[in-house]
């Protein structure tokens, strides 16, 4: 699969106490939907704003398009929303689209694709001034996507809209990416991550805990929740089995961590050939947002 951006062990320091971005590794593959994801403050900005130029990296890679062209030429190809939309108020979507794309020097004939792709074609000729804070984004989106660009990176895109205005907008990044274009998008919520990427980097604290395909991270790491009355004695039996990997007391349950897939039949029968009769076994698995949380807190 081609390789739209490489980033080596990048790394970020603002000054001596902010080490904002560390040793940061990732690929984005052409036709994937990226998300990069962790709280406030880890770091996601930062990253893309070095890939995009308006920010200096401290040391480490990054390399658009296999590095055959320089990244001031590169970034022409890439389409990216990382502040708040800003367009002429007094002036309609469409006018403001124009004036884009002569910046840009792209024909106007794109303008009212790009506006019927993010639903604001029967809005064209309103002041941007009367648009919501969801049609603001969503015409950002037209404007970034003019130029047909490769990828486009997306920096916190439903922030502050109301859950009409987030669907909306996940809808779009849903119908864009199925029409080719790579996306990278930042988000601290997990569930849109879930609902929108194929693929996550998650951060915290400028480091990298985890990536690979959001499938797989929500395919990780069955567990069983366990109850009996004697919860010290089914302690005590579980630390004798050789392919359970820890135990985690939370609520009054023991939660069991085997080392790899396991049925729950065969760990009722285990305990049961060592007199424990359970009150309650549950298998779960944890959702994206209990590993997110898991990551994100201490590990
Ligand atoms: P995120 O986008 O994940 O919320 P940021 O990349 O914005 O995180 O910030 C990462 C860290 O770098 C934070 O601790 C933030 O306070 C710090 N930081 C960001 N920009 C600057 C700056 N211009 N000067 C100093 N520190 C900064
Ligand atoms: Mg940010």
């Amino acid at each position: 699969m081609e390789t739209i951006l490489t980033i080596r062990k990048l790394n970020k320091r603002f000054n001596k106490y902010v080490h904002a971005v560390k040793d940061v590794s990732f690929e984005i593959h052409r036709g994937n939907v990226y998300g990069i994801l962790g709280p406030n403050g880890s770091g996601k900005s930062t990253t893309l704003g070095i890939v995009l130029n308006v920010v200096n990296k401290t040391s480490g890679d990054f390399e658009w398009f296999g590095g055959k062209v320089a990244t001031h030429d590169a970034l022409k190809k890439v389409g990216a929303i990382i502040e708040r939309p800003n367009f002429y108020p007094y002036m309609t979507a469409k006018e403001n689209l124009e004036l884009v794309c002569k910046i840009k020097g792209t024909s106007f004939e794109k303008v009212d694709e790009k506006l019927d792709l993010v639903g604001l074609l029967e809005r064209k000729n309103d002041k941007f001034r009367t648009y919501s804070l969801g049609m603001k984004q969503r015409l950002a989106i037209a404007s970034a996507l003019l130029n047909d660009p490769e990828i486009l990176i997306l920096d916190e895109p439903t922030n502050g809209l109301d859950p009409q205005g987030i669907r909306q907008i996940r809808d779009i990044i849903k119908v864009i990416a199925s029409q080719g274009t790579t996306i990278l998008l930042a988000s601290h919520l997990l569930d849109e991550v879930e609902k929108v990427c194929s693929h996550v980097v998650v951060l915290r604290k400028g480091e990298m805990l985890y990536q690979g395909t959001v499938h797989n991270m929500l395919d990780q790491n069955s567990f069983f929740e366990l109850q009996a009355s004697d919860l010290s004695q089914l302690k005590s039996v579980l630390s004798n089995h050789a392919e359970i990997d820890r135990l985690e007391e939370q609520d009054g349950k023991l939660l069991v961590y085997p080392k790899k897939e396991m049925a729950a039949s065969e760990l009722n029968a285990y305990l049961f050939q060592n007199n424990i009769v359970l009150e309650h076994l549950v298998k779960r698995k944890n959702s994206l947002e209990e590993q997110f949380l898991e990551l994100t807190n201490n590990n």
